[in-house]
This record gives structure tokens, C-alpha cells and sequence, in this order.
């Protein structure tokens, strides 16, 4: 699987980086939100994301917020340390798939990232979208 990797903790990506391609994933790390755009915005596309929320540029939130909002429903685990139950509840209502608080444990990290992929298989989801219109129902 083809992963997107938004966390600019160099040690912390790289740990990730080598665990994840252990793994047999591809890993394209992006270190702030401006990269991880634009290898969003790559035709060899990522196929899930992987988001801390404190970026040098901004909330990670934001960026699954922009991909929820235009109907794009690839994926998305945010692993940060901000972890509080408000938080982790804005999160999940922003459109992640799962959320996990810093520090994790490796294990569960790669647990929870086979059950994003076992749920983006049994097709659209419903995401819950409490700042904007609902995006169009998916065609017949
Ligand atoms: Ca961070």
C-alpha cells in the first residue's frame, strides 16, 4: 500500500518510514502540509494517510478536513499528541478513520492501519461533515 507519512519529527518519520516499508508498504513522507499536498496532489496518488496535527504550517486536521470536503474518502489515521478526548472526538468528526495518540506503541499503529484498510475495502463510507454541505451521494 501506498502511504502518505505527514509528521515533521525527523526521528519519529524515519522510525516510521523503516517500519512501515518492513512492512511492505511504500512510504512518501512529507514533513509539513505545503509537501504533503503536493504529493497529494501526484498522480501516483497515496492510497492512505498517516497525519500529526502539529505541523510548522498548520493543523494536520486540515488537511483531512480539505479531502473530506471535496468527496475524497482515502483513508486517514492521525497520530499526534494532541490527545485529548475533545480532541480525538474533533478529529474523528473532521473525517480521520482513527485517531492515535503519542506516544503508540508500533504494533498497534500497524493493527490500526490494517483495519483503515479492511474498512476503505467494503466501499464508501459515511463521514460526517459538521462544517460544510454534504458532498454529493456517490453514483448508483
Ligand atoms: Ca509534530
Amino acid at each position: 500500500m501506498k502511504i502518505l507519512l505527514v509528521e515533521d519529527e525527523p526521528r519519529l518519520a524515519d522510525l516510521l518510514r523503516r517500519t512501515l516499508t518492513e512492512e511492505g508498504h511504500q512510504v512518501v513522507h512529507a514533513a509539513d502540509l505545503r509537501a504533503a499536498q503536493a504529493a497529494l496532489d501526484d498522480e501516483d496518488t497515496p492510497e492512505l494517510l498517516i497525519v500529526d496535527r502539529m505541523l510548522p504550517d498548520g493543523d494536520g486536521l486540515g488537511l483531512i478536513r480539505a479531502l473530506r470536503a471535496r468527496g475524497d474518502r482515502r483513508p486517514a489515521l492521525c497520530l499526534t499528541a494532541r490527545d485529548r478526548v475533545d480532541e480525538r472526538v474533533e478529529g474523528l468528526h473532521s473525517g480521520a478513520d482513527d485517531y492515535l495518540g503519542k506516544p503508540f506503541a508500533l504494533e498497534e499503529l500497524l493493527a490500526r492501519l490494517r483495519a483503515c484498510k479492511r474498512t476503505s475495502r467494503r466501499g464508501p463510507k459515511r463521514v460526517i461533515f459538521p462544517y460544510g454541505p454534504s458532498p454529493p451521494p456517490p453514483p448508483p
